[in-house]
């Protein structure tokens, strides 16, 4: 059989595990073309207008697979954690993709609910497992294998982080890897940055331990697991000091963008005052606008190395600007 799988929302995390699970149980995985022009019009083309611009990439990247696989595989991400949940608009796309998108299409999907139990993921892998294991081949010892792959990849990413030279110029990219790894839709955010000869530092690299450590920190916990990973991996590179700036990038309309970036912003101006700026993509977004935020975001970091220290002539952080978001609390 051959599988589909959108290159879109959740696919930046779990890729490595879906592939070698797939591959593991002797079927073909086609993978959506990265994101282009066609794929997102044809996607806002069909979704709801009031989405935010992944999901509606992701409708056209479930589109651009139509016709190239037998089944198209969109999971239900309920929990991921425990305790908390992914967005509402990830757990619901299942149902958006069949209501938006004309045509006939077969779907494959898993619940993956871990609000009260971190072993239901694996047991729904097993039993779904259990259910397109046409060639009859050991289903636990694939899931775990899977889970191999996955875990190598993690730790990886990870490498890139606890192995990076305080000395080094570096910049923090702070969003959701749908938004950060998509350069479609970031205009090649990432690339600029490395051409100017910044490491760029994701949330993905920071290690879960000091995710938790930071997050632990605040008075109450986070509900939504991409949202803790977002301010915590935000956090720990700021509180390291190895990044010499935050650069947040949200999509405009999604709520927990719009909570998690204004804590960050708020944290950062009253603990580590790092040069930081915020960028909102949605699909309008134009290279030139989003070029010259950059520029003048990373002239912003040289000015701060070159003409100020960290004090004050006057006494006064010399960071707060009279339109930054201050007050007490964060
Ligand atoms: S978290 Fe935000 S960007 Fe991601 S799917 Fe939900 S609303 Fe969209």
């Amino acid at each position: 059989m051959r599988i589909g799988i959108p290159r879109g929302l959740l696919y930046y995390d779990y890729a490595p595990f879906w592939k070698a699970y797939f591959e593991g149980l002797g079927h073909e995985v086609v993978v959506s073309r990265p994101t282009s022009k066609k794929i997102l019009d044809q996607g806002t083309f069909v979704c709801v207008d009031d989405a935010c611009v992944p999901v509606k990439i992701f409708h056209g990247h479930v589109m651009d697979l139509m016709g190239r696989c037998d089944v198209i595989f969109i999971p239900r991400l309920v929990s991921v954690c425990r305790d908390e949940y992914t967005c509402p608009k990830i757990i619901g796309i299942l149902e958006m993709i069949k209501n938006s998108i004309p045509g006939d299409m077969d779907i494959l999907t898993i619940a993956i609910n871990n609000h009260k139990d971190m072993d239901m993921e694996r047991k729904s892998y097993i039993n779904l497992a259990k259910k397109i294991n046409e060639k009859k081949l050991d289903v636990y010892r694939i899931v775990d294998n899977a889970y191999a792959i996955q875990k190598h990849t993690d730790e990886e990413t990870i490498r890139k982080w606890t192995s990076l030279d305080g000395n080094k110029k570096a910049i923090g990219l702070i969003g959701h890897p749908y938004i950060t790894q998509d350069s479609y839709i970031n205009m090649n955010i990432m690339r600029t940055l490395e051409g100017e000869g910044y490491t760029v530092i994701l949330p993905e690299n920071i290690t879960e331990k000091e995710i938790w450590h930071e997050c632990d920190k605040l008075p109450k916990k986070l509900f939504w697991s991409h949202g803790r990973r977002i301010l915590g991996g935000g956090l720990a590179m700021a509180e390291s000091r190895k990044v010499s700036g935050i650069l947040f990038i949200s999509s405009f309309g999604c709520g927990i963008d719009a909570f998690m970036g204004e804590l960050l912003e708020r944290m950062n101006h009253n603990q580590y005052k790092l040069p930081y700026t915020s960028i909102i993509v949605d699909e309008q977004t134009g290279q030139a606008g989003v070029n010259t935020r950059l520029e003048a975001f990373l002239d912003m970091i040289e000015w701060r190395k070159k003409d100020e220290i960290d004090i004050s002539k006057h006494g006064e952080g010399i960071h707060i600007s009279q339109g930054a978001v201050g007050g007490s609390g964060y």
